[in-house]
């Protein structure tokens, strides 16, 4: 029989028996191993009708036929048929519920779209003053992409829009990179912005993810409060954010570790940005900024060896596991620098250390941290979590979602 679906698709993915559960706690996401049967042949990014084994209506959702993550939720309501309005509403909704944020004060930098969190899986958009960056990472938002770019053009206000659709995940969707101007020109540099009364240079063009870890903003906050008169060990500290954070909160001292020269120059041109020599009357002291190009598992080897201690630390390195695949490697991982950052740590000082990655929960963080506690025969406790700022929030019923966690340990 052929029919056709309020969608105006011919396709439905119908579940195995009981596998409709995770569906009716509103969770976004159907893996291939719960499809019995795909009803037609829905195309990359295509809507489909999601339904339980008894026929009953379950989502709307976007087809990714390649993927483990077969399709992404559009809506579960089945009135509410993915159509250019609706998501033009979930885009409008997404910049209008960021206005009161508390970040908006701080800063002309926040992330105005944040995926699933947002209804709008696979878009991420970030705000750098004037300019807007987007990353499209599944079938679905690519399908609607000239939509959703649009929507942004007219929520956002920013009159340069530029795609860096470069991520890994892109290829488990079977997408191609794509980078480059959707409107208005390229930026000819990097963009200024500002954050809790700091300025950074953000290279939207080359920079990790959209050019800066905006997640990190309330965190790196923080740590600057708690840096006065600290000597700093600032690990994977890309284009500097907590470096200067620690710098601007009065720090005696910060090293600051990364692997990639391209960042180190971006940081330490972002110091002399807030420098003492541009006259500000807080600026930060270059002089108490020390930079090292080296690979973080070796260099805290190597500072032990040199008998160096630190009052505070910072571990925020990239994501170890992107995958719950590769979840015993990368906890290997935390707990090698886990452990010798500790190794590093003066009696009553401070450890901030994070993970961003998915497939390590909070829970389990924990877990292997207490475990490098313990071989560092080292007694700590935590004095606060860390979560990502408000404007990358975490969906209740989409844990998977809360990517980046961190603990501020304080050895006893
Ligand atoms: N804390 C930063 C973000 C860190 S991103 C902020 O607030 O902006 C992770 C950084 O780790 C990147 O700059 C990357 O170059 C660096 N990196 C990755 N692997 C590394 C390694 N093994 N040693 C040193 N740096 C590494």
């Amino acid at each position: 029989m052929s029919f056709m679906n309020k969608a105006g698709t011919k396709a439905t993915l119908v579940l195995k028996p009981g596998r409709e559960k995770s569906l009716l706690r509103l969770h976004p996401w159907v893996f291939s191993g719960a499809i019995a049967m795909v009803k037609g042949e829905p195309q990359s990014g295509e809507t489909v009708a999601v339904r339980a084994s008894d026929g009953r209506f379950l989502a709307w959702a976007a087809c990714s036929p390649s993927s483990q993550i077969r399709a992404k939720v559009w809506s579960f309501i089945e009135q509410e048929v993915p159509h250019e309005a609706l998501l033009r509403e979930r885009v409008k909704r997404a910049v209008a519920r960021r206005g009161n944020f508390p970040g908006n004060v701080t800063t002309n930098a926040m992330r105005l779209v944040h995926a699933e969190a947002d209804g709008l899986p696979g878009l991420i958009a970030d705000r750098y003053d004037d300019v807007l960056v987007v990353q499209i990472t599944s079938a679905g938002a690519e399908r609607w992409r000239d939509v959703l770019v649009d929507a942004l053009y007219v929520a956002s206000g920013c009159r340069q829009i530029y795609e860096r659709s470069d991520a890994d995940v892109r290829a488990l969707e079977g997408l191609p990179a794509r980078v480059g101007s959707l409107v208005g020109a390229p930026p000819d540099g990097p963009v200024i912005i500002g954050e809790h009364g700091l300025k950074y240079r953000v290279d939207i063009v080359a920079g990790q993810k959209t050019g800066f870890f905006l997640d990190q903003r309330d965190n790196r906050a923080l740590v600057g409060e708690l840096a006065r008169d600290r000597d700093v060990l600032n690990c994977f500290c890309y284009t500097g954010g907590f470096t200067l954070s620690a710098l601007h909160g009065g720090a005696r001292s910060v090293m600051s570790v990364d692997s990639s020269g391209a960042a180190l120059e971006l940081a330490r041109g972002n110091v002399a940005l807030n420098g003492l020599e541009h006259g500000l009357e807080h600026g930060l002291d270059t002089a108490r900024a020390e930079w090292v190009d080296a690979d973080v598992f070796r260099h805290l080897r190597e500072l032990r060896t040199q008998g160096r201690n630190f009052d505070l630390i910072v571990l925020d390195p990239p994501k170890f596991a992107p995958t719950s695949k590769d979840v015993e490697r990368a906890a290997r991982g935390y707990k090698d620098i886990n452990l010798n950052a500790l190794k590093l740590l003066r009696p009553g000082g401070l450890l901030a250390t994070f993970s961003c990655s998915s497939g390590v929960s909070a829970d389990l963080f924990q877990k292997i941290v207490a475990g490098a506690g313990a071989d560092a025969e080292m007694s700590c406790s935590i004095v606060r979590r860390f979560f990502a700022a408000a404007d990358h929030p975490v969906l209740l019923e989409f844990p998977e979602g809360e990517y980046l966690k961190g603990l501020l340990l304080q050895r006893n």
